[in-house]
C-alpha cells in the first residue's frame, strides 16, 4: 500500500494548484486522474495537427495584484502562463441582434465605465453604482486577497440578491441590463439566479482586461508538470477511488483504486464534480441530509461548440485574438433558460495559432446548450450514440457555421468547421455528469460542497465549490490548501512568495 500525506482526486486546473500548493509545503502528494493524461478542462486538443480550447479560451485577473497575478506568482508558474491581452476595443464585442446594436467593450475598468457612458447618455448614474458596487463587494470579499484567503463563509449582503434585482433598480433600459449581465455566460447561471455578490466576483477581473493564454490552458499544463517533477509529485492517470475501507471514527483508513491498489493518505481532497464525489463516497456514512443536498444541485449552463479554421492562412489578415458575443435579444435570463425555444447566445473566439513553423487562423464558437438538448441520448456514450445524435449535431453545426458567416461574410468560403463538441461530447470527455461547463449551478443561498466533508479527512474542492471558471477553480484550492497546510504555515508561505 502507498501513503502519502494528501491524496488530490482530479487533475484540472484546481487539482493542479492544490497538489502543487500542497508540495510546495513539504507535503507528499498523489495526484489521481480518471483520463489517461492530466489537466481536465485545460487541455487542448489537436485536429490535423491544430491545436483547440477544450474549457479555456479566455480569463480576467491577469493585472498587477490580479487575484489570478498573485495565484500564479505563489505557485512559482507566472512567467510561464503569458497573457495575450485582448487590448483593441473591438476585439471584445457584445452584438444584440434583434436590435441590431453593437457595443465594444474596453479594456480598464474606468475605460469600461466611460465607453458605456458614451453608449447610454442619461444612464450615468446607474453606470457608476453598479462598478461601485461591482468594486465594493470585491473589496470586502476576503477570498479575493490570497493573504486573507479562508473557509469561514464570509458571506456580505450581495450573496442574498439576484444580479437581476439589482439590476432592475438601477436602470429601465433593457439593452444595459443585458450589457452589464453579458459576462453571466463566464459562469453559466441567470441573472435572476446569480447572486450580485457572485457576479461581481467573477466580472471584477474581465472589466479590468481580457487575456488569452499563449498556448492556451497546456501553458499551464506543462508549467504544472515541471514543478511537479520536481517536487516529486506523483502523478496517477487513467485510476479513480472505487472504495473508503476501513473507516474508523468517521476517518477513511484506505481508499482502494479501480486497479486494486490502495492508498493511505492523511487528506484526500476531491477537486471534481459533487455529485461524482457522492458517488464515490461510502453512501452508509452520510446523511439522507447530505445527499438530499448534493442531488439536488443543478447543472449550470454548457455549450455547443463549433471548431474550425479559415483556410488558407493569410498573414495580412489581422486575426487578432478576439471575443464576439452574439445575443439573439437582450432577455439574458431567457438565453439561460434550459427550456428556451428561441436562438441561443453564441460566443465566437478568434484566435491565430503557429504550430511547427505552420501558421493557422483558428476560430471556436461556443453556443449556449443545456443536458436537457441532449436527454434524448444522455445514456449512450461518445463512439457509440444513436443516428439522431448525429442529426442533432449536424444541424447544430449548420446553424452555428451560418451564424459565423453571416457575421464575418470574408470568411464565407475559407472557414471549414474540424470538430464539434455537445454536452454530451464534455460530459464524457472530462468525465462529468452533466457536462455543464461550470460544474453545479452556483444558486443565490445555495449551500455548496466545500472544504470538510461528512467524513474527518476528506474535502471537497473544484469550480462548483465557490466561484466557476479556472480562477474561481484555483481560489478554491488556495483555500482548501490553507486549511490543510495550517493557516500559520501558510500565511508565512503566501507572505514570502508574493514578497520575493
Ligand atoms: C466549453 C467550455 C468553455 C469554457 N471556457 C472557459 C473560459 O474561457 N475561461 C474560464 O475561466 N473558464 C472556462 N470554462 C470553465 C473552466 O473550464 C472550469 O471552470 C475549470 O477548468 C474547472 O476546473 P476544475 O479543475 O474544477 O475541473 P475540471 O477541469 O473538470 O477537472 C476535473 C478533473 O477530474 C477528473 N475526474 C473526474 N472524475 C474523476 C474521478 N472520479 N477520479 C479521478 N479524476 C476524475 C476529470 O477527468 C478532470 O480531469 C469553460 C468550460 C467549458 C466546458
Amino acid at each position: 500500500m502507498k501513503k502519502y500525506d494528501d491524496l488530490v482526486v482530479g487533475s484540472g486546473i484546481s487539482g493542479m494548484t492544490l497538489a502543487l500548493l500542497l508540495g510546495m509545503n513539504g507535503r507528499s502528494v498523489l495526484l489521481l486522474e480518471k483520463s489517461p493524461r492530466i489537466g481536465g478542462s485545460l487541455a487542448r486538443f489537436y485536429r490535423e495537427g491544430i491545436p483547440f480550447d477544450t474549457g479555456f479560451h479566455f480569463t480576467g485577473g491577469f493585472g498587477k495584484n490580479g487575484i489570478l497575478h498573485d495565484m500564479l506568482t505563489v505557485l512559482g508558474i507566472h512567467d510561464y502562463v503569458k497573457p495575450i491581452y485582448l487590448s483593441k476595443e473591438k476585439n471584445n464585442r457584445i452584438i444584440f441582434e434583434a436590435e441590431q446594436a453593437t457595443y465594444d467593450m474596453p479594456t480598464g475598468y474606468q475605460e469600461t465605465i466611460a465607453k458605456l457612458k458614451e453608449y447610454f447618455p442619461g444612464e450615468e448614474q446607474a453606470i457608476d453604482w453598479y462598478f461601485e458596487m461591482v468594486k465594493d463587494v470585491c473589496s470586502r470579499t476576503v477570498a479575493m486577497d490570497l493573504r486573507k484567503i479562508s473557509l469561514s463563509p464570509n458571506l456580505i449582503d450581495e450573496d442574498f440578491v439576484s444580479l437581476d434585482d439589482v439590476l432592475k433598480g438601477l436602470t429601465d433600459n433593457c439593452t444595459l441590463r443585458a450589457f452589464l449581465a453579458a459576462y453571466s455566460m463566464c459562469y453559466g447561471v441567470k441573472p435572476a439566479e446569480v447572486s450580485f455578490a457572485n457576479h461581481s466576483r467573477v466580472c471584477f477581473g474581465l472589466y479590468q482586461s481580457v487575456a488569452r493564454v499563449k498556448d492556451g490552458g497546456d501553458a499551464f499544463i506543462k508549467a504544472f508538470r515541471e514543478c511537479f517533477a520536481e517536487l516529486d509529485i506523483a502523478i496517477m492517470c487513467d485510476r479513480y477511488i472505487t472504495g473508503c475501507v476501513d473507516i474508523r471514527n468517521k476517518h477513511v483508513g484506505r481508499f482502494v483504486l479501480n486497479t486494486g491498489e490502495e492508498i493511505s493518505c492523511t487528506h484526500c481532497i476531491f477537486t471534481i464534480h459533487p455529485k461524482e464525489i457522492l458517488k464515490t463516497l461510502p453512501q452508509e456514512h452520510l446523511s439522507n441530509a447530505f445527499v438530499d443536498r448534493v442531488n439536488a444541485f443543478e447543472p449550470s449552463a454548457g455549450f455547443f461548440s463549433v471548431f474550425g479554421v479559415v483556410e488558407p492562412d493569410d498573414p495580412a489578415d489581422d486575426f487578432d485574438p478576439s471575443i464576439l458575443s452574439l445575443f439573439p435579444t437582450t432577455d439574458v435570463n431567457s438565453m439561460l433558460d434550459p427550456g428556451t425555444t428561441s436562438a441561443q447566445a453564441l460566443v465566437i473566439m478568434k484566435n491565430r495559432e503557429v504550430v511547427g513553423g505552420r501558421s493557422y487562423r483558428v476560430m471556436n464558437a461556443s453556443e449556449i446548450s443545456f443536458p436537457e438538448h441532449v436527454a434524448a441520448w444522455k445514456d449512450s456514450r461518445t463512439g457509440n450514440r444513436p443516428p439522431g445524435y448525429a442529426e442533432y449535431k449536424q444541424k447544430r453545426v449548420d446553424s452555428i457555421r451560418r451564424r459565423i458567416v453571416r457575421t464575418y461574410p470574408e470568411y464565407r468560403d475559407s472557414f471549414r468547421v474540424v470538430e464539434a463538441a455537445s454536452v454530451l461530447t464534455f460530459r464524457d470527455y472530462l468525465h462529468s455528469p452533466d457536462g455543464s461547463a461550470y460544474g453545479v449551478k452556483q444558486k443565490i443561498g445555495q449551500f455548496n460542497l466545500f472544504g470538510k466533508l461528512p467524513l474527518r479527512n476528506v474535502y471537497a474542492a473544484g469550480q462548483s465549490s465557490m466561484l466557476p471558471g479556472v480562477v474561481g477553480a484555483m481560489m478554491s484550492s488556495f483555500i482548501v490548501g490553507r486549511s490543510i497546510v495550517g493557516k500559520e504555515k501558510y500565511c508565512r508561505f503566501i507572505e514570502q512568495r508574493l514578497c520575493s
